[in-house]
């Protein structure tokens, strides 16, 4: 760390300590201090109008996202609060982010904002049709594997890690060992939750930098029809574990065409705010896999409905006290697709180098070479070129939207199949897509021009960070 970074951390650490520790005490005016101190740091890294954006916003205590601001500041560990406002917010949103731009300029090639990782295959459960099964159960990164990927990622200005697997939590103690070496970056898990106990909580309270998000689809008949007797309560138990140690959490569902309306219902929703969720991510249901089940995929109408109600659950009059994501219909934030490294990339317990967390093809594997030239294999880099796959934000993915594409992009790379056990063709895969690609499509160009939609993000960064006056795209 240079002595400049030293200095802005230790700046920005003590204002967060105004926030937190004068909580009852002027709490609006120590965070209007706080948004001044980021502007004096970040400066036109940010535009002038988020900086008043965020100004407004503080100012109307009474809004919906200030009373959620209000509460997750009471309930949340003081110790956990800074450490999430310090690496997610500080490291990962401004530093890293400032380091990647530069390095996106120098390599040519893209520079994830996060990274994926699978710790182990290895599961302590036999869900139906989780692809973690299809790596089998021996596959892992070693604790110096996840160090040297850590490491090498920081370099690049990567300070925001995640894990899925398997189960994450199999390998609970090597993940903690990294969140004490690594307390400059903020850790995820994607989590049965079944292995949450008490010391575990404990353990995450003291190092501050890692949160989870625990799977469920549905409640109790449904979550243990697929996941086994017990795990929905088992969740349950973690949450008010989690809760009583002040930890922040959320839940991960996929959305499916048997559950999708289960699980954005209000009743369900309030269950989990009441049990001390902040945020849930959706994930749409994939059909990755020889024996995907595509009856699962969810209809045009519902996923149409899924646009209309997370927009719904977000919205400021009204909606739910909880930041709900939808990493399939909210592309129109983040200019399309993420994947290929443009800002995340997955890598699997085998150590290969993926694309995508759905996208089981690689040409790269990090036991091989270094992060950066994993970042710069054929696959990667024709993402990068081709980004985004689709003027339409609501038509984003190279596989689920755009099937020929994948297709063509897999032929042209020579990519191969990660999938250990049944491997995949690119034909098969992307032919299970098509129907439902035309199908969507219809629904999605309506809905793009009828509603007004975030434009400013369309660029390819291949064509950004060849000059340096597109500063503001990320
Ligand atoms: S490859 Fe598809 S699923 Fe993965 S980030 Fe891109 S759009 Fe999303």
């Amino acid at each position: 760390m240079t002595a400049a970074h030293k200095m802005e951390r230790a700046l920005v650490s003590r204002t967060i300590d105004g926030v937190i520790h004068y909580v009852n005490k002027d709490r609006q005016a120590n965070l209007l201090h706080l948004i001044d101190v980021v502007e004096k740091i970040a400066g036109d890294m940010f535009s002038e109008k988020s900086y008043d954006g965020a100004r407004n916003i503080v100012r109307d205590e009474d809004s919906k996202w200030m009373r959620y601001l209000y509460r997750l500041m009471d309930e949340t560990d003081p110790h956990v609060l800074k450490m999430t406002a310090l690496n997610l917010g500080f490291e990962a949103a401004y530093f890293g982010t400032k380091t990647i731009r530069e390095n996106r300029r120098r390599y040519q090639c893209n520079i994830p904002w996060l990274i994926l990782m699978d710790p182990t295959s290895a599961c302590n459960m036999h869900c139906t049709g989780c692809w973690a099964a299809e790596y089998g159960h021996k596959l892992n990164l070693t604790y110096e594997e996840l160090d040297r990927i850590i490491t090498q990622g920081k370099e690049l200005g990567i300070y925001f890690y995640m894990y899925t697997g398997g189960e994450p939590l199999m390998r609970k103690k090597d993940l903690i060992r990294l969140c004490e070496k690594h307390n400059d970056c903020a850790f995820h898990a994607f989590t049965n939750g079944t292995l949450i106990d008490d010391e575990f909580c404990s353990e995450m309270a003291r190092v501050g930098n890692f949160s989870v998000s625990l799977s469920l689809e549905g409640y109790e008949e449904v979550n243990d029809s697929r996941r086994g007797s017990g795990s929905f309560s088992k969740a349950m138990e973690a949450m008010d574990l989690m809760k009583s140690h002040g930890l922040i959490f959320g839940t991960s569902i996929c959305y499916t065409s048997k559950n999708v309306e289960t699980v954005t219902s209000d009743e369900f929703l309030d269950m989990i705010i009441e049990k001390g969720c902040r945020y849930t991510w959706y994930f749409h249901y994939m059909p990755v896999g020889n024996d995907a089940a595509v009856e699962l995929l969810p209809t045009r109408d519902q996923r149409e409905y899924m646009y209309r109600r997370v927009r719904e659950i977000r919205g400021s009059d009204g909606g739910k006290p909880i930041f709900a994501m939808d990493f399939q219909n909210d592309g129109e934030f983040v200019g399309g697709c993420i994947a290929g490294g443009r800002n995340y990339m997955h890598i699997n317990a085998n150590g290969d180098a993926e694309p995508c967390v759905f996208i089981h093809y690689s040409g790269a594997n990090i036991r091989e070479v270094s992060l950066l030239d994993a970042l710069r294999q054929p696959l990667f880099m024709a993402y990068r070129d081709r980004q985004p796959f689709n003027e339409n934000h609501l038509r984003p993915c190279p596989m689920l939207e755009n099937p020929e594409i994948l297709e063509r992009m897999l032929k042209e790379t020579g990519a191969v199949s990660t999938d250990l056990k049944s491997p995949e063709s690119g034909e098969h895969l992307c032919g299970k897509c098509r129907e439902y690609a035309e199908n969507w499509a219809e629904s999605a160009d309506r809905l793009w021009r009828e509603n007004g939609h975030h434009k400013e993000y369309y660029q390819n960064y291949k064509d950004v960070y060849k000059d340096s006056s597109a500063e503001k795209f990320h």
